[in-house]
């Protein structure tokens, strides 16, 4: 029976599917900045709360850009490039049952479509169709639930989370570079903190979560952050001055 009225479930899941996956990308970048944003910005309070000069607080920023973006591309190559591998390996394996035991799989693929709700004689005709136009694409799809390409994509994930670390570092780098010298801290801890609250509004608002709850939840523990490397910083350059 064809309903009309609404979208057929598979339809439906694929536009689930389709949206979950734009909004991990959008979790993923978000993430990525509010990243740069803390790291960065609490770099520069510690530095400046030590009572280094302007030029040093740059440098050190800038340093802690180049670094931070480098090792979250490293850090998310390595972890999307073996989840491929491990992708690849499943695949692999698959292909190998099919070639040994064809008829075994071809019961395992009439069992999944037997689960899902076809009768007996519909799932072993599903079964021997998909079989017959493409054996591995219908295990890789039914029995390990990969869609139709990779997700895993480490080269892209890798640039992603780099860019996305260096539009946050970028922020309170800048502000810094603009700010005049004996302004520096509260500047950069007010200019970051208004952006975390911002990007925790957006993130949530594409979520579905309660948008202010978890724009503060940000915004404190951001914070919170900022204000330990500060403190840090600042009984360093008590130290080191003797
Ligand atoms: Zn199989």
């Amino acid at each position: 029976m064809v309903r009309t009225n609404q979208k057929s479930p598979a339809a439906r899941r694929g536009h689930e599917r389709h949206k979950l996956s734009a909004l991990s990308w959008l979790r993923a970048s978000v993430l990525g900045a509010n990243d740069g944003i803390v790291s960065i910005s609490s770099l520069i309070l510690g530095v400046a709360a030590a009572h280094a000069s302007h030029a040093n607080i740059l440098l050190s920023g800038a340093a802690a850009l180049v670094a931070g973006a480098m090792s979250m591309a490293v850090g998310e190559y390595v972890s999307v490039h073996s989840q491929a591998d491990s992708e690849a390996a499943a695949l692999a394996q698959e292909r190998a049952e099919l070639e040994v035991d064809p008829v075994g799989e071809r019961h395992e693929l009439t069992d999944i479509y037997r689960r899902r709700g076809l009768s007996a004689a519909l799932a072993r005709e599903v079964a021997e169709q998909l079989t017959a136009h493409d054996a591995l694409g219908a295990h890789a799809r039914d029995e390990l639930g990969f869609s139709g390409q990779s997700l895993a994509r480490p080269r892209q994930a890798a640039l992603a989370s780099a860019g996305s670390f260096t539009a946050g570092a970028a922020i309170p780098l800048l502000v810094a570079v603009f700010a005049s010298p004996e302004y520096v801290i509260p500047i950069t801890v007010a200019a970051s903190l208004a952006c975390l609250f911002f990007l925790g509004a957006l993130a949530a608002q594409a979520g579905g979560a309660r948008i202010l709850t978890a724009a503060l939840r940000v915004t404190c523990w951001s914070a919170l952050a900022m204000a330990v490397t500060a403190g840090v910083g600042a009984l360093v350059g008590t130290l080191t001055r003797g």
